[in-house]
């Protein structure tokens, strides 16, 4: 049996894949690809048909952060030039999340930048939380507020919060060097206080940032063992004024090969492709919908998505169809905590050689990271697979130009929506 028979026979049994296993799919050629696509669109399909939930961010704090994540274009000292307010008040926040509703989406993911919230920063979403829920009903809210401190997550979920994401974004090897004011373990301390609170835990990933693919594999495996109920996969926005402004190495096909192995991996959890999109996949997107039963509508935190509508016509399209309020999103045997269903967009946030199918070959990329083509950028990383990191927390802002395959006319500031005065993407 080969690798894919076997990748299929064990997602349909929610059997974990080796590390080998994991590691071949990322290394396997673009020929390979649309077969890689199939065998994991069997398995998305087993677990959740041909529906796409629909998932939309409400920014409720932008900018102004203390902490100093790489990535990200709301860090302490980042020159990106995206929108700047503090806190949202219920009303302005319940107002842009029925946008979203009535775009189609059935969850709302409340998301504001800091380190994690205070006391009355819990106070504060909960009353939106509430005015939220009066105002919509039947609809499904995340919050997203950074780490959390001992009762905050039974707090949120006492003011009727069904979800919380928090992400791990990398290994736990490589997570130093993408931020230095907070630990892997303080994000792993707070999905599981989540978890504990009867939320649904949502926790997902940055390709992108000079990972190699033991990283991804990594990263993915942990999520798996916190057993997450929904796994959002981000393609780094390299925004310009970050450390991370260079880091173009993703193509689409390495997407797609990175969102079948999460899918393999993680077989009956939501997985949600987030932030950079429109950017990584392009006009491979609708392919991602194979693998992925989950989407954020319009735009993301601080940069904007493709328009509302084009994402309803490309799932139609695509032959798939919106999930609606009465469609529980989690298998039946995944439905306790929380309510069900999953957030996470951090946004902001392959191998060329001729990979073996067989088993019984041995697994190209399975002891090292794949070829030219293969992992996505680098934190620091001057280009390709395993290039040497650098602390990218303390590097300095470096702008894309010259850099091979950066779009940078693909990526652009959120200016509507929440925060401004102007109608939201949905
Ligand atoms: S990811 Fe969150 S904690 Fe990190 S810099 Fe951005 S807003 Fe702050």
């Amino acid at each position: 049996m080969d690798l894919l028979n076997t990748l299929v026979d064990k997602g349909l049994r929610r059997e974990l894949p080796s590390r080998e296993e994991a590691l071949a799919v990322l290394a396997t050629s673009d020929e390979q690809l649309l077969d890689v696509v199939a065998a994991a669109g069997k398995v998305r399909r087993q677990w959740f048909g041909r529906r796409v939930k629909l998932n939309y961010l409400v920014n409720l704090k932008s900018g102004l952060c203390p902490e100093d994540c790489s990535y990200c274009s709301q860090r302490l000292g980042a020159d990106t030039g995206i929108l700047k307010y503090t806190w949202l008040k219920p009303q302005e926040a319940s107002e842009a999340a029925a946008a979203g509703l009535a775009g189609g989406a059935k969850r709302v993911c409340l998301v504001a930048s800091g380190r994690g919230p205070t006391d009355r920063d819990v106070d504060r979403v909960s009353d939106t939380i509430k005015t939220i829920k009066e105002q919509n009903e039947g609809v499904e809210v995340c919050a997203c507020l950074g780490l959390l401190s001992d009762g905050q997550a039974e707090r949120l979920r006492g003011a009727g919060a069904d979800a919380y994401n928090h992400n791990l974004n990398t290994s736990e090897a490589t997570y130093g060097d993408i931020t230095k004011t907070h630990t892997y373990a303080d994000r792993v301390d707070t999905v599981q206080k989540a978890h504990a609170a009867g939320l649904s835990a949502c926790s997902g990933l940055i390709a992108g940032m000079g990972e190699t693919d033991d990283d991804l594999v990594d990263v993915v495996f942990a999520l798996r063992e916190l057993d997450t109920d929904s796994v959002p996969v981000n393609f780094l926005i390299p925004f310009e004024g970050t450390p991370l402004a260079k880091e173009w190495n993703l193509s689409p096909q390495r997407c797609l090969r990175i969102l079948a192995m999460v899918r393999f991996v993680c077989p009956d959890v939501e997985v949600r492709i987030a932030g950079g999109r429109e950017l990584h996949l392009r006009t491979l997107q609708p392919l991602a919908l194979h693998l992925a039963n989950s989407i954020f509508l319009g735009d993301y935190l601080t940069s904007e998505g493709q328009a509302g509508k084009a994402d309803l016509e490309m799932i139609a399209d695509a032959g798939f169809e919106v999930e609606t309020s009465d469609q529980v999103t989690l298998p039946e045997h995944r439905r306790g905590g929380g309510c069900g269903s999953v957030c996470g967009s951090e946004e902001s946030a392959c191998g060329s050689e001729e990979p073996v199918l067989g088993a019984e070959e041995p697994v190209p990329g399975a002891e090292s990271a794949p070829g030219a083509e293969g992992s996505a950028s680098g934190v620091g990383a001057a280009s390709g697979v395993g290039a040497a990191r650098v602390p990218a927390a303390e590097a300095p802002a470096a702008g894309a130009a010259g850099v091979p395959g950066a779009r940078t006319d693909l990526v652009a500031v959120r200016r509507r929506g929440a925060g401004t005065d102007l109608a939201p993407n949905a």
